[in-house]
């Protein structure tokens, strides 16, 4: 997403944009998008700053870190970046730093619910689906 400063009003202006999840180089081994990332942009310009209102939203699937089964997750952001208007650099990049925003709220170990069993360390099996003949000895 690009912003040229010279074509904000005064009033403000607002942009939205799918971007798709590869531009952004989001994807990691756990974490794969499954949309574009919703990208909705309140664009504001007081004098020589630019202040942009960034309203992000993605669905991606992710492995959960005790079972290891995949489960989708939206992954919404809200975020403001501050720019400085400058006449000889007028279009702004926003990318960078929309991506860096995102990745910020990525949980280090991501779990399909908050009281997700896991797997049974002796057999494998996933817990959430029932004990297994492990547990009680
Ligand atoms: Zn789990
Ligand atoms: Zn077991």
């Amino acid at each position: 997403m690009k912003i040229d400063v010279r074509q904000v009003p005064p009033e403000g202006v607002i942009l939205r944009e799918e971007i798709p999840s590869g531009a952004l180089d989001l994807e990691t081994s756990i974490i794969q998008f499954r949309s574009p990332v919703q990208v909705t942009a309140k664009v504001y310009r007081i004098t020589n700053a630019v202040s942009v209102e960034i309203n992000a939203e993605v669905l991606a699937s992710c492995i959960c870190s005790r079972c290891l089964a995949v489960f989708e997750r939206n992954f919404k952001n809200s975020f403001s970046l501050n720019y400085q208007a400058d006449i000889n650099a007028p279009v702004i990049e926003l990318n960078p730093d929309i991506r860096e925003e995102i990745m910020l709220d990525y949980p280090i170990k991501p779990l399909c619910s908050s009281n997700c069993k896991g797997l049974c360390p002796k057999c494998g099996k996933n817990l959430n689906q029932g004990g297994c003949s492990c547990a009680t000895t």
